[in-house]
């Protein structure tokens, strides 16, 4: 690495805004010694009593395993959201709060900042947890110079850690690419399956299958082939990983693209017969991955939350971080009487910062306009599928309330009408599309509204239980969570590669 924690951190500050950590008391703790001290303040334990003692991880190599859950673009508001709907519609709060209430989690905020801005994207933000470096928006553990930075599944992999990736996006996608790809351009996703190949690690599932069809690669290979050959088992159907008895490795595709969203999924037989479920993907990882003697690190993502968020489409939101929200369940599930696994819980960036705003007298409309939401049958997203520049008002109006259970206006349908046709503009110039024009109609009967249709600078959630987990703080840094991986698992001596 060109640049030591130590100097990142320090290059954090400018000089005597607090006092540096001496280089004894580094090497006693380790590089979350400094972590902790940078937090400053004090910190709470898992029952909740308040400690003074924040020397970071009390013996580095605690965490024999360790699993990582994302839910990408995971505003605040979206977090509320899901919890509210949980505890209004199934009589219990979401696992992620539950954990706050308990006070069984150490959690805090974090700054998620890439090395050219501060709105970040989800290739940078997983970068930073990925390699401990801060690169370009777009780029993949990499710098602009082109030097490669070693990847922390790499480093796992070296250690004779098991190693997996999750997600609900194509398994090419940025977030789980961050964890073991170096890219100068995230969108390389034919190549970023082929370096899968090289790199060998144990599991990866989700969709994403066209960069492993030679119908569909630009090179014509059979990555899933290819695969076979080296020993993986492959997985193309819901069916085929319940035939998969979690032994050796596996690769999973189970769609095209990305995985459809939770909320489509429930309402599509096809896709119910066909596609698995991000829960059951990370169930069946933890089954396999935990027969590692070793340990192990898994990552987890819920990647279409992001997706609804720059969509502003509420129902695709919700269900899809409920689905999150139910995937922690099985983490935790794992990781419950055993005190060799760390927990993360986070997300790499708000998107498009979605709220409940007050309606009505006292406003005592809102309630009862986000509890339509739970009679949402399909997304924003299944709706404008099958709408065009030749639609018509009415049929725009009955795919809607095929989607959401009510009518609306002919006046609003024809606002649709407009803006597929390229001839809407919002006074907000980003919401002139029709999905963006589509979310703020909505808005009308949810009160559920949106800043815009993409990422936001908001310092996000941070929530991690287990071995290591001592050492967040209260405000953290998107690069310390490499040094705390490494250092709480103990792999520290396979980072130079
Ligand atoms: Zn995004």
């Amino acid at each position: 690495m060109s640049d030591t924690y130590h100097d990142r951190l320090r290059s954090e500050k400018s000089p005597g805004e607090r006092d540096a950590p001496s280089r004894r008391d580094f090497l006693k703790t380790g590089a979350l010694g400094a972590l902790a001290l940078g937090t400053g303040g004090v910190a709470g334990t898992a029952n909740g009593q308040p400690r003074t003692d924040v020397s970071g991880i009390e013996a580095p190599g605690d965490a024999k395993n360790i699993i990582f859950l994302v839910s990408d673009g995971m505003s605040a508001g979206t977090l509320t959201m899901a919890d509210l709907h949980l505890r209004r519609h199934h009589g219990r709060r979401s696992n992620w709060l539950r954990l706050y209430e308990e006070g069984r989690v150490r959690h805090g905020l974090m700054d998620m900042a890439s090395a050219n801005s501060i709105v970040t994207g989800s290739a940078a933000a997983a970068s930073s947890w990925g390699s401990g470096h801060r690169v370009f928006n777009e780029t993949l553990n990499m710098s602009q110079k082109g030097e490669k930075y070693r990847t922390i599944l790499e480093i796992f992999r070296d250690a004779g850690r098991g190693t997996g990736l999750v997600t609900t996006t194509r398994i090419t996608h940025a977030t789980p690419s961050g964890f073991g790809i170096n890219m100068p351009v995230r969108w390389n996703e034919d190549k970023i399956a082929a370096q899968h190949l090289e790199r060998e690690y144990d599991v990866l599932m989700g969709g994403g299958a066209r960069h492993f069809d030679p119908d569909q690669r630009e090179d014509g290979r059979d990555l899933h082939q290819e695969f076979e050959e080296k020993g993986y088992t492959v997985a193309r159907s819901k069916q085929d990983l319940r035939d998969w008895g979690h032994e050796g490795s596996v690769l999973g595709t189970f769609y095209d693209t990305h995985l459809p969203y939770a909320l489509d999924h429930q309402n599509t037989p096809a896709h119910q017969e066909q596609v698995p479920r991000l829960p059951k993907m990370a169930d069946a990882a933890l089954q396999r991955l935990s027969q590692n003697n070793d340990g192990f690190l898994l990552q987890v993502e819920s990647g279409r939350v992001d997706h609804a968020g720059h969509e502003d489409d509420t129902g695709g939101l919700v269900y899809d971080q409920v689905e999150f929200d139910e995937t922690i369940g099985r983490a935790l599930d794992f990781a419950e009487g055993r005190d060799d696994t760390l927990v993360i819980i986070a997300t790499d960036h708000g998107c498009a910062n979605p709220g409940l705003n007050a309606a009505g007298d006292r406003y005592s409309d809102s309630p009862k306009m986000f509890d339509r939401v739970a009679d949402f049958q399909y997304t924003n997203s299944w709706i404008l599928s099958e709408l065009d520049a030749d639609s018509t008002y009415r049929q725009i109006q009955d795919r809607v309330a095929e989607a959401w259970q009510f009518p609306i206006r002919r006046d609003e349908a024809e606002l649709i009408q407009d803006a597929l046709r390229g001839e809407y503009q919002a006074a907000y110039r980003e919401k002139s599309d029709p999905d963006l024009l589509l979310g703020a109609i909505q808005a009308n009967y949810t009160s559920v509204n949106w800043v815009g249709g993409d990422h936001t600078a908001d310092y996000v959630e941070l929530a991690a239980m287990g071995p290591g987990s001592e050492a967040i703080g209260d405000f953290t840094r998107n690069t310390d969570l490499f040094d705390l991986m490494v250092e709480s698992a103990g792999v520290r001596d396979y980072a130079q590669g």
